[in-house]
């Protein structure tokens, strides 16, 4: 493969990343590299820094150390407006006043889009999403499940090349979040966009990627597909966070 050609699949490269919050250093040397057109998912306890890095990569904050690169582009200094990469976040956030349609089109009429074109991706994108019967619904009329399909139409309408989602399912019960987790998977497969969920939830995390990174404590201690982990993990800690410690 040639350069130009390297630059153009390459895939989501962290290197180096720390982040500390005061005395707190969350993030201690996070290097990685996600690849283009994959489901990876960030697994670990509570408090083991994945949202953190989640937010790096989205722009929501600045690393101490370290860069994030797209398909060879350096994002590090970028402000989150301007980075191909966009975020569904655990409470959804939409907007309590706008109905489906208008929360989906949102971002693309703030920035300008002739109103014809946001009609087009508006649809395709609550197409997606089987939402097309909810379009002059509130939020407040919406079960939670329907609430999570709207923010992700609202976030997939701008065609990210890399999607991130922090821990989307957690609000949901099990069922649902059964189904959920299928649409999300079938969705990256058919868009074939880079996902990288965060999630606490071993099962879920099975269930949906091509490859997994678990973290504790600020590192990443492990990557590789759920078979690898789940059958060759590397250290007493991973072993006992998947719950197959013997
Ligand atoms: P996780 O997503 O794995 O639960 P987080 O990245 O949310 O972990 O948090 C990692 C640690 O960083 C936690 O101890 C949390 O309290 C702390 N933390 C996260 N954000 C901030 C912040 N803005 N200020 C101070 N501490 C923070």
């Amino acid at each position: 493969m040639d350069e130009a050609q390297g630059k153009a699949t390459a895939g989501l490269i962290l290197q180096g990343l720390r982040k500390r919050f005061g005395e707190l250093e969350v993030l201690k040397g996070v290097s990685l590299e996600v690849h283009r057109g994959e489901f990876f998912t960030l697994l670990g306890p509570s408090g083991c820094g994945k949202t953190t890095l989640l937010r790096l990569i989205g722009g929501f904050e600045v690393p101490d150390e370290g860069r994030i690169l797209l398909g060879g582009r350096d994002l590090t200094g970028l402000p989150a407006h301007l980075r191909p990469v966009n975020t569904v976040f655990q409470n959804y956030a939409l907007f309590p006043h706008l109905t489906v349609y208008e929360n989906v089109a949102f971002g693309l009429r703030s920035r300008r889009f002739p109103e014809a074109e946001v009609r087009a991706k508006v649809e395709y994108a609550l197409g997606l999403l089987h939402l097309e019967s909810l379009v002059h619904r509130y939020p407040h009329q919406l079960s939670g499940g329907q609430k999570q399909r709207v923010a992700l139409a609202r976030a997939l309408v701008n065609e990210p090349e890399v999607l991130l989602l922090d821990e989307p399912l957690s609000a949901l019960d099990a069922k649902l979040r059964a189904e959920v987790q299928v649409e999300l998977r079938n969705l990256q497969r058919r868009l074939q966009a880079t996902f990288i969920l965060v999630t606490h939830d071993q099962e879920e995390a099975m269930a949906v990627s091509d490859r997994i990174g678990v973290m504790e404590a600020g590192r990443l201690l492990q990557v590789g597909t759920p078979e690898e982990v789940y059958e060759r993990p590397r250290t007493r800690f991973v072993a006992e966070f998947l719950g197959v410690a013997n």
